[in-house]
C-alpha cells in the first residue's frame, strides 16, 4: 500500500487529510509541529499524539526529506549540498552564513526550461518539478544537519528561491512549501524573509500575490525588450511592459514594499550608461531595489563579468539616482555553490546539453 509523504501537505492540506481519517485539526497541528519544528520522522516519538492516531500514521503516512548525496563547506562558510530527487537527478541546496542571518538558498526543479544565457542550471535542461515534498524537505534536511545555535535560535532566518528551476513554473508546490515556511506550527518565517525569485512569468506573479505575497525578487537583467529578449528568453512571452504592470500590482497589496531587480553584470552587454539611463526609468516606474550580481562565469557561457570599477560605479549612479542598490558578494564559489553555478545532476529531457550554446557578445543594446 502506498503512504502518503506528509512533507508534501501545508498545513491545510494535512487538517483536510485527518479530517478524512475522522482526526480533528489540533491533532493535525500537533503533527505539523513534531514534523517541521522538531524535526520528528518517527510518529512513535510523537509523544503527545494519541496511540491510536500514531498506528494509523504509521501504516498509511510517511515523513521522507530528499536524501543529501554530497555536502561541500566552502572556505567562506557557504554550505552546499547535493539532494536526490530520485531518478538519477539531484539538486542543490545552499546555506550562505553573515554576520546578521542565515539565508538558504533552495532549489524548485530538476533543471530548468527557460534557458536563460548567462545561467549553467539551463543549460543542463529541463528534467522535471520539484514534488512540495522535495522543496520543503530541502530546507526540513537543512535545519537538521545545520542544528541550533547553542542560544537555541534557528540557524536559518531567510529563505531564498533562487536555486534551481523557475519557482513560477511549478506554482502548486512551491506554494504549499512557501506556506509551510510561513506557519507558526511549522517554520514561522515573516514573509518578508522568505523571496520568491522569478525570471518574469507574468501570471505567475498575479497567482502568488492572490495565494502567498511573500518578498519578490526579478531577474531583470536587461532594461530594455531587445536585449532581454536575447538574455531571459521568457521575455518573449512576457515583455518588460507586462512584467513591470504586474510587479505594480504585486505592490498593491503591501504598498510598503519592493521589488528587489536582480542585475548580473555582463561585461560591454548590459553595463553601458545607455543601460543605466533606462534602469532609472524603470526605476521611476516600480518602487524597487537593485541587485547588482557579478556574473560566474561557467565553462561555455561566451559571457564576462564587467570589471569592479564598473559595477562600482553603476552602483553609485544608481545610488545617486535615489535607488537603493547593493552590490551581491559572491560566495561559495570554491564549493561551486555560486549563483548560477548550480547544475545538480539532471537528466534532461530537453536534450538542451546537445545544443550548441550560442555566445551572446554582440547584443550590445
Ligand atoms: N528562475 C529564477 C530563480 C533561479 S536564478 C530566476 O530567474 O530568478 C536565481 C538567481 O541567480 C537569479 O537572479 C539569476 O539571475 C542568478 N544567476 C543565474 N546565473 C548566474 C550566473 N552565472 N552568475 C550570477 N548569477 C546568476
Amino acid at each position: 500500500m502506498s503512504t502518503t509523504n506528509l512533507l508534501d501537505l501545508d498545513a491545510d492540506a494535512l487538517v483536510a487529510w485527518f479530517a478524512e481519517r475522522g482526526e480533528k485539526p489540533f491533532r493535525a497541528r500537533q503533527v505539523l509541529r513534531w514534523i517541521h519544528r522538531f524535526g520528528e520522522t518517527d510518529f512513535d516519538a510523537m509523544t503527545d499524539v494519541a496511540k491510536s492516531l500514531r498506528a494509523l500514521l504509521r501504516d498509511t503516512a510517511c515523513v521522507r526529506p530528499p536524501v543529501p548525496v554530497s555536502d561541500k563547506l566552502s572556505a567562506d562558510g557557504t554550505r552546499k549540498w547535493l539532494m536526490d530527487v530520485g531518478n538519477d537527478n539531484a539538486v542543490e541546496t545552499v546555506f550562505i552564513p553573515e554576520a546578521t542571518r542565515g539565508t538558504l538558498c533552495i532549489s524548485s526543479q530538476a533543471g530548468c526550461a527557460l534557458d536563460c544565457a548567462f545561467c549553467s542550471t539551463g543549460k543542463q535542461g529541463f528534467n522535471r518539478n520539484l514534488s512540495a515534498a522535495e522543496i520543503i524537505g530541502q530546507l526540513w534536511l537543512a535545519n537538521r544537519l545545520l542544528g541550533a545555535e547553542p542560544n537555541g535560535e534557528r540557524i536559518i532566518s531567510n529563505v531564498v528561491m533562487m536555486g534551481m528551476g523557475e519557482p513560477l513554473t511549478n506554482f502548486d508546490s512551491v506554494v504549499s512549501a512557501l506556506k509551510l515556511m510561513l506557519d507558526d506550527h511549522a517554520y514561522g518565517l515573516s514573509r518578508r524573509r522568505v523571496t520568491v525569485s522569478t525570471a518574469g512569468v507574468v501570471p505567475g506573479i498575479d497567482r502568488l500575490r492572490e495565494e502567498c505575497p511573500v518578498a519578490l525578487a526579478v531577474s531583470l537583467h536587461a532594461p530594455n525588450d531587445v536585449l532581454r529578449d536575447r538574455l531571459v528568453p521568457i521575455n518573449r512571452k512576457y515583455p518588460l511592459k507586462e512584467l513591470l504592470a504586474a510587479c505594480l500590482r504585486y505592490l498593491d497589496r503591501a504598498p510598503r514594499d519592493f521589488i528587489t531587480f536582480e542585475y548580473i553584470m555582463l561585461a560591454g552587454i548590459n553595463d553601458q550608461d545607455e543601460h543605466l539611463r533606462q534602469l532609472i526609468e524603470i526605476a521611476r516606474q516600480v518602487p524597487c531595489k537593485f541587485n547588482l550580481i557579478p556574473f560566474n562565469p561557467f565553462p561555455q557561457s561566451g559571457l564576462r563579468r564587467s570589471a569592479a570599477p564598473v559595477v562600482r560605479r553603476f552602483s553609485q549612479l544608481l545610488n545617486e539616482a535615489g535607488i537603493v542598490t547593493t552590490t551581491r558578494k559572491t560566495r561559495g564559489d570554491d564549493v561551486d555553490a555560486a549563483c548560477g553555478q548550480l547544475a545538480g545532476q539532471v537528466m534532461d529531457k530537453t536534450r538542451r546539453t546537445r545544443k550548441p550554446i550560442i555566445p551572446v557578445h554582440e547584443v550590445n543594446q
